[in-house]
C-alpha cells in the first residue's frame, strides 16, 4: 500500500471549464491564466490539455512564457508583469510574448531597446483603483502616445486593468474601477481587458474584448460561500491519501500537538497520511470536513507535517487502507479554504514536491 498523497488532475474538467468560460464570456476572447504553475496544477500539463482550445495563455513572468514556448505552444502568451529587467525585452521579442507595461522604468527600457526581429506586442496596464501595478489614469493618454511612437512595437496597443473586489457582485469598488478605466481610455484604440474570473461571473458589463480567467479554469471560485461547481464548473484537482491507523481513544484524552481537541467519549480516531508537508493547510481547524471513502467526517486536533487525525464516530465501517479525500468532486476545496481562513487558490498553489501528480482524462 502506497502512503503517497496524490493530486489527480482532471484534464476533461479543464477542457469543460474553458469551454464554459468561452460560452459565458462571448463575444469576448479568453486568456487562459496559467501563472503559478497553473495554480498548482502543473503548467505544461494544463497547457497541453488546453492547447487546441486556448487562443491565448497569460503568465506572471517571462520564465513561464519560456516554458510554454519550449513545450511547443504557439498561441499568444501575455506576460502580466511585463519585463522585470532591460534584457527581458529582447527575450520577449524573441519568444513572441506580449508584454504588459505598467511602470515608467519599463518605458525607459523599451525606448533604449534595439529593435529586434518581429514587433513586440504591448498592453498598457492601468491602475483603476487596485493600486498594485499600473499607470495612474491621468498618465494613460501620455503613456499611450509614447508607446505609439516607439518603432519596435506592434501598433496595436492593448489596454489592461485589474479588479481588486470583483467577487463582490454589487460592490462600489468594481463599479468605480470600470468607470475610471473607461474615462482613462476614452478615445484610445486597442483591445481592452479588465475581467478576472469573478468578474466574468458577476460583471458582464466589464467583459470588453478579452477576459483573463485563472480560477474558473481550474473550477475554483473566490465568491463568498460559493464553489466553482455552483456556477457549473468542475474541480480540476482531487487531493487524496489513505487511512493508516484507527485507534480507540478514551473520554477526556486530547488529540495531537498541544492537545487542542479533547474526546467527549471513548471513540475511534482515524489517522490519515497527509499534512502540511504536502500542502494541506496547517491552519485547517478542528471541524474541517474530510471524506473517508464516501463518508464525510471531521478533522480533529492540529494538522501535523505528515498526518491528520479524524473523528470516526460517524464512519463505523472505516478501515485502515481506505481512501481519504481532502478535496475534490464531492468536497469543494473552497469549503476547506474557508475552514483554513484562506482562499481556494492558495490551497491548490501550495502542493509540495512530495505530492504525486497523476492525470485523469475525465
Ligand atoms: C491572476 C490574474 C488574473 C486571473 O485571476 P483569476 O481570479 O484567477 O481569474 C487576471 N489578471 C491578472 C492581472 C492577474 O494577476
Amino acid at each position: 500500500m502506497s502512503r503517497t498523497t496524490t493530486a489527480t488532475i482532471h484534464l476533461g474538467a479543464l477542457r469543460h471549464n474553458l469551454a464554459r468560460i468561452k460560452a459565458m464570456a462571448a463575444p469576448a476572447r479568453v486568456m487562459a491564466v496559467v501563472k503559478a504553475d497553473a495554480y498548482g496544477h502543473g503548467l505544461e500539463r494544463v497547457a497541453r490539455a488546453l492547447d487546441s482550445e486556448a487562443e491565448c495563455f497569460a503568465v506572471a513572468a517571462l520564465g513561464d512564457g519560456l516554458r510554454l514556448r519550449a513545450a511547443g505552444h504557439r498561441q499568444r502568451i501575455v506576460v502580466l508583469s511585463g519585463p522585470d529587467q532591460p534584457g527581458d525585452i529582447a527575450e520577449m521579442q524573441r519568444l513572441q510574448l506580449d508584454a504588459a507595461i505598467h511602470h515608467e522604468a519599463q518605458l525607459h527600457w523599451l525606448a533604449e531597446a534595439r529593435p529586434g526581429r518581429g514587433r513586440l506586442r504591448v498592453w498598457l496596464k492601468i491602475d483603476s483603483g487596485m493600486h498594485r501595478l499600473g499607470f495612474a489614469p491621468e498618465c494613460v493618454a501620455g503613456v499611450h502616445a509614447r508607446l505609439a511612437a516607439m518603432p519596435g512595437l506592434d501598433p496595436e496597443i492593448g489596454l489592461l486593468s485589474h479588479f481588486s473586489d470583483s467577487e463582490v457582485f454589487d460592490g462600489e469598488q468594481t463599479r468605480a474601477q470600470i468607470e475610471r478605466f473607461a474615462e482613462a481610455t476614452r478615445g484610445l484604440d486597442g483591445p481592452r481587458s479588465l475581467s478576472n474570473s469573478a468578474a466574468v461571473l458577476g460583471w458582464p458589463q466589464a467583459r470588453a474584448d478579452w477576459v483573463r480567467t485563472g480560477g474558473l479554469l481550474y473550477g475554483l471560485s473566490v465568491v463568498d460561500d460559493k464553489s466553482g461547481a455552483d456556477f457549473g464548473f468542475r474541480p480540476a484537482m482531487t487531493l487524496a491519501t489513505r487511512l493508516i491507523a484507527i485507534n480507540r481513544i478514551g473520554q477526556g484524552e486530547s488529540i495531537g500537538y498541544n492537545g487542542t481537541w479533547t474526546c467527549p467519549e471513548d471513540m475511534p480516531v482515524g489517522v490519515a497520511a497527509v499534512g502540511y508537508g504536502d500542502g494541506y493547510p496547517r491552519s485547517a481547524a478542528s471541524g474541517t470536513p474530510v471524506l473517508v471513502g464516501d463518508t464525510r467526517v471531521l478533522l480533529i486536533g492540529r494538522v501535523s507535517m505528515d498526518l491528520i487525525t479524524l473523528d470516526l464516530r460517524g464512519a463505523p465501517q472505516a478501515k485502515v487502507g481506505d481512501r481519504v479525500t481532502l478535496w475534490g468532486d464531492r468536497l469543494p476545496v473552497e469549503t476547506i479554504a474557508r475552514h483554513a481562513g484562506t482562499i481556494s487558490y492558495d490551497l491548490t498553489c501550495g502542493m509540495t514536491r512530495r505530492v504525486l501528480f497523476v492525470e485523469d482524462e475525465a
